[in-house]
């Protein structure tokens, strides 16, 4: 990706296919060379302009608005030219073609993905969580996620972040002028509460740091991978919880038995569900492609649903399949076809399932914990009935560690969470160092100055450009 590049650039910035209208967009520094060329009228700025689209021999390619927006008030903060017309792919592409010959001279080449909104960040249009929200908003797979993503698009998530920055840097200036003033050293910070404002910073950004988690779930959704012996129910499993909800099922290309994706959501929560070959002892070659394929998938998972046939408890491969089954990831054990069982039997499953499992007290608890406590859970249901199907859906739900009383109001990602996790790291330290019995003020000034530059790294303030391009770079073209 060509970072701080100022070339013109252009492309369709409608999804690909037919629609009503298709929009061809182009940034350049200095649209009046290219417009010239383009139109034989000036074009006022903000001004819908119905025009015919000509090419070089002009011919009407298309009729449509053409808008302009001047610099630095447009998306890019270059000039922005806004070509509006009959949203098909050949007539899009002869308007876009048209244009990179006319503006070859004056270097007009593709954009790249993400690069009007890279330029937007670059040109300080918006900050980088803000530019990740872009992104965010146009992925988002819920109402809730698309909610939450355009929340932090008008800034919620960055104004929270660079709220947090200016009192952590108005209490290192605090620290710093202590410094410079030894015998005061008490009273200075006494007298300006530095321990209540690093005890109040701490809380708030312990706050931010849970709700970027639930945001962070709402965006990648979780990773549930479905194991257990053939014929245990996993596929009725699958469908089941799929239900109403509008299934993208994904066959993967390879041999019969390879893995079905299936993408789920519970209260607006993505969940990505992978459907696996049976878990058996086989000769057969081409399974035994199928099991090793589980195995990986299973390494990948956040969470892991142990199916098992409720007829056969304490069965010997489920014992040995459990063994196998990767330690660091929490593990729902289900007993599937309770329907199959007498009433007692089923009702005493019904009932078992109602009593609260540890992790839910848990929500914050780092992910070794959460392992442990959910891999004691065992759910009964009935794929066929749809008993205990609820029950399942709240402690995937838990285990992902989502709280539905505090819907995150904006969109998080994994590298804002490492981000904020650093910052408290910091604001750990910090509190040592300012203790009583063992300051060291200067090392005291020197973690504030890091946690605040763990927070600056969230909206782009230092950021390396490797990472500005491996951010812009996931965006789709023409945005
Ligand atoms: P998989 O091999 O684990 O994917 O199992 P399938 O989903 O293909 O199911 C195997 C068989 O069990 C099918 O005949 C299903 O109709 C049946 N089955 C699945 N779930 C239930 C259930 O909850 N109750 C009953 N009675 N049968 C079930
Ligand atoms: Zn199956």
């Amino acid at each position: 990706m060509t970072l701080r590049s100022h070339e013109p650039i252009i492309a369709i910035a409608t999804a690909p296919g037919r629609g009503g209208i298709g929009v061809v967009r182009i940034s350049a520094s200095n649209m009046e060379p290219l417009l010239a060329r383009l139109f034989n009228v000036q074009l006022t700025p903000r001004h819908a302009h119905y025009l015919p689209f000509n090419d070089k021999d002009g011919n009407v390619m298309d009729a449509g608005i053409a808008l302009l927006f001047k610099g630095p008030h447009s998306y890019t903060g270059e000039d922005v030219l806004e070509l509006q017309g009959h949203g098909g792919p050949a007539v899009l592409r002869r308007v876009l073609d048209h244009c990179l010959e006319v503006g070859e001279e004056y270097g007009l080449r593709h954009a790249e993905p993400g690069e009007f909104t890279q330029r937007a960040f670059l040109n300080e249009r918006m900050d980088l969580a803000q530019a990740e929200a872009v992104a965010d908003l146009i992925d988002a797979s819920s109402a809730a996620a698309a909610r939450s993503a355009m929340a932090s698009l008008s800034g919620a998530f960055s104004n929270r972040i660079n709220a947090l920055g200016d009192r952590i840097v108005r209490l290192r200036i605090l620290v710093e002028a202590t410094l410079d003033f030894p015998e005061e050293e008490i009273d200075f910070l006494e007298k300006y509460q530095a321990h209540a404002t690093l005890e109040e910073i701490r809380s708030d950004l312990h706050a931010l740091t849970v709700q970027a988690r639930q945001g962070m779930i709402l965006r990648e959704g979780m990773h549930v991978v479905l194991a257990g012996q053939p014929n245990v129910g996993k596929s009725s499993l699958l469908n089941a919880l799929a239900g109403d909800d509008i299934a993208i099922v994904t066959p993967v290309a390879g041999t019969t038995r390879d893995k079905v994706i299936q993408q789920i959501h519970i209260q607006g929560v993505p969940l990505h569900i992978v459907d696996t070959a049976g878990l058996r002892e086989t000769d057969d070659t081409v399974e035994s492609i199928g099991i090793a394929r589980t195995w990986a998938e299973l390494e990948k998972a956040n969470v892991i649903i142990h199916l098992q046939d409720a007829r056969a408890q304490n069965d010997e491969l489920d014992t040995a399949i459990t063994n196998r089954l990767p330690a660091h990831t929490p593990v729902l054990k289900v007993f599937n076809k309770i329907d199959l069982l007498d009433a007692g039997a089923q009702a005493a499953f019904l009932t078992l399932t109602d009593t609260d499992t540890p992790f839910r007290k848990n929500h914050n608890a780092p992910e070794a914990q959460l392992a442990s406590a959910a891999t004691d859970v065992a759910l009964g249901i009935s794929a066929r009935t749809g008993a205990g199907l609820d029950m399942l859906r709240q402690k995937l739900l838990d285990i992902a560690g989502w709280n539905p009383s505090s819907e995150s109001p904006w969109l998080a990602r994994e590298r804002h969470l490492k981000a904020l996790d650093s910052a408290g790291g910091h604001m750990v330290l910090a509190a040592e160092h300012a203790s009583q019995n063992d300051r060291v003020l200067d090392l005291f000034a020197e973690e504030l100055r890091l946690a605040h530059e763990d927070l600056c790294a969230i909206t782009g303030q230092f950021t390396s450009d490797e990472l500005l391009g491996e951010i812009f770079s996931s965006f789709c073209i023409g945005k």
